[in-house]
C-alpha cells in the first residue's frame, strides 16, 4: 500500500514536471491546429506512453497498477489536453518512433476507427442504428473518452473495437438463395434431438396469389389455367373460357421444360412468365401441387356471381326482397354458428351454407324450371365434391359429368360470365383424387390467421389502452366481503348516485366504470358498503349541500321570486354566484312536476326533459363544489337554453296531468279519496258568515243530526231517508228529460235534501250549483245506479243459498236413508 502511494507521488511528480515544460512550449508557439479523431486517440495513448518512455522500465508495471487508482485518474485526465498532445509530438519525436517500432498491430486500430468515425462525414449525424436515438458522432466521442479515461493501450482498444464489432447484428446472416434457405430448414434440430424433415406438400390460394408463385400469365390473360392448355377468348374486353370436351393438360416436365424456356427467353410461353421461384421448394413438381382454393374459386367468386346475376336479370325487385326475407328468417342449425343472410351481406362462410343448403330450395319457386335445374347441377356437383365420398370412387366421376354438364350450358343463361374460375371448376375433380374433399381444402383458417396477422401488426403505442388490470376475484376466505353498494359521484354533473355492485363494470381504485343509457361513463366512488351505508352517506352530503343552500338563499333572497317562466328571460349573468343555482334548484323544485320525478331514470319520456332534470338534480345536489363560479356560470347559461326549449312541453304536460287527476278522482269513489274529497270541498265553503241553522227537520228526524264519513256518504243517508227504496230503485235525478223511461224524483224533496247537504257542511249558496255539478251529482248517479243493483244481487244470493242448503240436507238425507 505505502509502495503504491510513493510510486504514485514520484509519478505525480513526474507528471507535473512535463506539464511544466508543455506549458512553457505552448507559450511560445501558439498556432492553432486541427484536430482529427484519430490522432486524439491515437495520440493519448501515445502521449501516454511518452512519460513511460521517458521513466524506466519499472514504469510500465507501475502504471498498469496507478490506471486502477481514482485518485491518479483524474490527475491523469487533466494530462490530455489536445493542444499539448500535439505539441508532445514535436517535442518528443524520439518517444514517437520508439513507440512505432514496438510491433504492435497498430494498424487495426485506425482502420477500426476510420470506419467507425470518419472525418468530414454526413454519416457522423445520423443514428448509429435504426433502433437507437444516439448518434454517430456521439456515440464514437463518448466510446473515445471512454478509452482514454480507462488509461488503456492501443492494442486493448483495438480488441474492444473488434470485440464490439463482432457482436453488432449481421444483416445477411440468413441464406442468400431459396435453395440454402429450404436446405437450412431441413433437418431442424429440436431439444429433444429429433431432427424432423419438411415436407412442402403443395400451393394454394387465390388466383392472383398462385400466379405470381407461379410466375404465371395472371387469371384474365391467354393460356392462364395452370393444369391445362386453355386460351381463352376475348369478348367485350375480357377473356372468356367457353366449355371444350377435351382438356389437354400440362404434364409435370413440359411445365418445368417451358418455365424455364420462358425464364430463359423473358417470354410469355403459354403463359410460363418464368420459373417460380418456389420450384425448388416442392417436394411435389409443378403444377400437380397446386391446390385449388374453393373458397375463393367457387364460393367468393362462381357462386356469388351466379346469385348476382340471377338477382339482377330474373328477379323483380320485390321478389328480391322477398327471397332476402327467406334468406332472413330461414331457420338453421346452431352448431353451424352463422345463420343465412339476405344476398347483399354474405360474407365466404354464410355463401357456403347458402350454396350447399339454403340456395336452392328458396330460389326455386322465383327462377323458370330449365334455369332452375341448370343450377342444380352445379349445386349438386359442389355438393358432392365438398363432402366424403357419397358415390364411392364414382364419386367425383359424378361430380365431373355434373359439373361439364353445368358448364356446357352455362351460357345458354348466363352471358359474359364464364370466366377462369368456371374453367376451374372443371379441375375440381382431379383436385377431389388427389388431395380430398374440398371440405378440407379451402383457406378459411388460414385467411382468419392472416386477418388476425393484419388486425394486429401495428402494435399500438398507447400502453394505457391496452393495460390489463387483473380482475379482482372475491372467494369465501376473503376477510372483508366486497361491498354491495357504491356511492358514485359523477364530477363531471357534479351528481350522486347509488349503484349495486353488479352493475358496476369496472372497478380500479376509486374509479368506477358504470354503464348509463348504453354509455360507459367513469365515476368516482365516495363510499362503499352496503345500501344503508350509501344511503346515510348520500343523505349527509345532500344535508350538507342544503344547509350551504340555506346560508346562500339567506344572502340572495331576492333571486328566490324568479319564477320558471320568467327566468329564462333573465340575464345569465345574474346567476353567476354560487348561490344562484341553489335558489334556482328550489324554485325547479317547487315545481309539481319535478318534485314528482325525482329520479331521472323513471323517466320514459324525451331526452331533453331528461337532460334538464339531470341538470335540475346536478344542481340541487351541487355542494361544496358550487364556489367554481365559472363551472356554475356554464352550466346555468346550457340550463337557461334547455329550458326554453322545454318549458312549453312541460306547460302542456301539467295541465294534461291536472286534468288527468280531476278526472280521476271524481270517476273514482273509494274511501282512499276521502283527503282529496275534503280538500275539494274546501273551496266550496261559505266565507260570508251566513247563518246556517242547527236543525232542519223532516218529518221527525233532524237531517243535520246524521252522521257520515263525508259529504258524499251524508248524501246517500239522506236521500235514503228521504225517498222510499223504490222510488231510489226507480228514478233519476232531476230534473228528468221527457225521452228517458226513467221518472225524475220528487222535486220538493229533493230541494230539501239539496239544502240539508248546504247546511251540514255549511257550503257557499252562490258556488252550491258547481260544488252539486262538479262534486256531488256524480256520486249520486253511481249511488242510484248502486241501488238498482244493489236488489237483484241480494236476491241471487239468497236464492244460491236456499239452493246449497236444500242440496246439502237432500245429501245428508240421502246419506242417512241410503
Ligand atoms: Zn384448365
Amino acid at each position: 500500500m505505502y509502495q503504491h502511494l510513493r510510486i504514485a507521488l514520484e509519478h505525480a511528480q513526474e507528471r507535473l514536471q512535463y506539464r511544466q515544460e508543455q506549458s512553457n512550449i505552448r507559450r511560445r508557439r501558439r498556432k492553432t491546429i486541427e484536430i482529427c479523431s484519430t490522432t486524439v486517440a491515437q495520440d493519448s495513448v501515445t502521449t501516454y506512453d511518452n512519460p513511460k518512455e521517458k521513466g524506466s522500465n519499472d514504469h510500465l508495471e507501475m502504471i498498469q497498477q496507478l490506471s486502477t487508482d481514482p485518485e491518479e485518474t483524474s490527475d491523469i485526465d487533466a494530462d490530455f489536453d489536445l493542444i499539448s498532445l500535439e505539441e508532445d509530438t514535436i517535442e518528443l519525436p524520439s518517444g514517437l518512433n520508439s513507440y512505432c517500432e514496438v510491433p504492435f498491430d497498430d494498424q487495426d486500430e485506425p482502420l477500426v476507427l476510420d470506419d467507425l468515425f470518419p472525418p468530414n462525414n454526413n454519416q457522423n449525424s445520423s443514428y448509429l442504428h435504426s433502433h437507437t436515438t444516439i448518434k454517430t458522432h456521439d456515440f464514437c466521442g463518448q466510446l473515445i473518452e471512454i478509452f482514454r479515461d480507462a488509461n488503456i493501450s492501443n492494442i486493448h482498444c483495438s480488441r474492444f473495437l473488434r470485440v464490439i464489432n463482432g457482436v453488432l447484428p449481421q444483416p445477411h446472416n440468413s441464406p442468400t438463395t431459396l435453395k440454402a434457405l429450404y436446405n437450412s430448414m431441413q433437418g431442424v434440430p429440436t431439444r429433444s434431438g429429433v431432427n424432423y424433415k419438411l415436407v412442402v406438400y403443395g400451393l394454394t390460394g387465390d388466383c392472383p396469389a398462385i400466379k405470381l408463385a407461379t410466375k404465371h400469365v395472371n387469371h384474365q390473360g391467354y393460356w392462364c389455367c395452370w393444369f391445362c392448355y386453355i386460351q381463352g377468348i376475348h369478348i367485350d374486353n375480357k377473356r372468356q373460357y367457353y366449355f371444350q370436351n377435351e382438356l389437354v393438360l400440362r404434364s409435370t416436365t413440359e411445365y418445368a421444360h417451358y418455365s424455364e424456356k420462358a425464364e430463359r427467353t423473358n417470354k410469355n410461353i403459354f403463359g410460363h412468365l418464368g420459373v417460380s421461384p418456389l420450384a425448388t421448394v416442392f417436394n411435389i413438381p409443378l403444377p400437380r401441387c397446386l391446390i385449388i382454393d374453393y373458397m375463393h374459386v367457387s364460393l367468393l367468386r362462381h357462386t356469388r356471381t351466379v346469385i348476382q346475376y340471377l338477382y339482377q336479370k330474373y328477379l323483380k325487385p320485390k321478389q328480391r326482397n322477398e327471397l332476402d326475407e327467406l334468406f332472413r328468417h330461414q331457420p338453421f342449425p346452431h352448431f353451424c354458428n352463422r345463420k343465412m343472410r339476405p344476398v347483399k351481406e354474405f360474407s365466404a362462410t354464410e355463401l357456403r351454407n347458402m350454396l350447399l343448403y339454403g340456395l336452392l330450395p328458396l330460389i326455386r319457386s322465383f327462377l323458370p324450371v330449365d334455369l332452375a335445374a341448370h343450377l342444380s347441377l352445379y349445386v349438386t356437383a359442389m355438393r358432392l365434391l365438398h363432402g366424403p365420398r357419397k358415390l364411392g370412387d364414382d364419386t367425383e366421376i359424378v361430380a365431373n359429368e355434373l359439373m361439364n354438364a353445368y358448364y356446357k350450358d352455362h351460357q345458354l343463361f348466363y352471358t359474359n360470365i364464364q370466366h377462369f374460375v368456371l374453367h376451374l371448376h372443371c379441375h375440381l375433380a382431379d383436385q377431389y383424387y388427389l388431395h380430398g374433399s374440398l371440405s378440407n381444402l379451402g383457406v378459411f383458417g388460414q385467411e382468419s390467421l392472416l386477418g388476425h396477422f393484419a388486425k394486429s401488426r401495428h402494435g399500438t403505442p398507447m400502453t394505457s389502452r391496452r393495460q390489463v388490470v387483473p380482475r379482482h376475484v372475491f372467494t369465501p376466505t376473503q376477510r372483508t366481503p366486497p361491498p354491495s353498494h357504491y356511492l358514485l359521484v359523477f364530477e363531471d354533473t357534479n351528481s350522486y348516485q347509488i349503484a349495486a355492485r353488479s352493475s358496476i363494470k369496472q372497478i380500479t381504485g376509486d374509479v368506477v366504470s358504470i354503464m348509463i343509457r348504453n354509455k360507459l361513463v367513469k365515476a368516482k366512488a365516495v363510499c362503499h358498503g352496503s345500501l344503508e351505508d350509501c344511503n346515510t352517506e348520500y343523505v349527509r352530503l345532500t344535508r350538507v349541500s342544503q344547509n350551504e343552500t340555506d346560508e346562500h338563499d339567506d344572502v340572495d333572497s331576492e333571486n328566490d321570486k324568479l319564477t320558471i317562466d320568467d327566468w329564462p328571460m333573465n340575464d345569465v349573468n345574474v346567476y353567476s354566484k354560487p348561490a344562484s343555482s341553489n335558489c334556482l334548484s328550489s324554485t325547479v323544485s317547487s315545481s309539481p312536476i319535478l318534485t314528482s320525478i325525482q329520479s331521472p331514470r323513471q323517466i320514459s319520456d324525451k331526452g331533453d326533459q331528461n337532460v334538464q332534470i339531470d341538470k335540475a338534480e346536478n344542481i340541487r345536489m351541487n355542494s361544496k363544489n358550487s364556489n367554481i363560479l365559472e363551472d356554475i356560470d356554464n352550466r346555468v347559461g346550457e340550463l337557461s337554453e334547455k329550458f326554453v326549449s322545454t318549458s312549453s312541453k312541460i306547460d302542456q304536460q301539467m295541465q294534461r296531468l291536472s286534468t288527468k287527476i280531476d278526472r280521476f278522482a271524481s270517476t273514482v269513489n273509494i274511501k282512499g279519496f276521502w283527503f282529496y274529497n275534503k280538500h275539494a270541498i274546501e273551496s266550496y265553503i261559505d266565507k260570508s258568515g251566513e247563518h246556517f241553522p242547527s236543525e232542519y227537520m223532516f218529518g221527525e228526524i233532524n237531517l243535520l243530526d246524521v252522521m257520515a264519513t263525508d259529504y258524499g256518504d251524508y248524501a246517500r243517508q239522506i236521500l235514503q231517508i228521504i225517498y222510499t227504496s223504490d222510488e231510489l230503485k226507480n228514478s233519476i235525478l232531476p230534473p228528468g228529460k221527457p225521452h228517458l223511461a226513467r221518472p225524475p224524483l220528487a222535486k220538493d224533496r229533493f230541494k230539501k235534501f239539496l239544502e240539508a247537504v248546504r247546511y251540514k257542511y255549511k257550503l257557499d249558496s252562490i258556488n252550491f250549483g258547481l260544488f252539486y255539478r262538479g262534486l256531488l251529482r256524480r256520486k249520486l248517479t253511481d249511488f242510484l245506479i248502486e241501488e238498482r243493483r244493489r236488489e237483484p244481487l241480494k236476491q241471487a244470493r239468497q236464492s244460491l243459498k236456499q239452493s246449497q242448503a236444500q242440496r246439502t240436507s237432500q245429501s245428508n238425507f240421502d246419506e242417512t236413508f241410503g
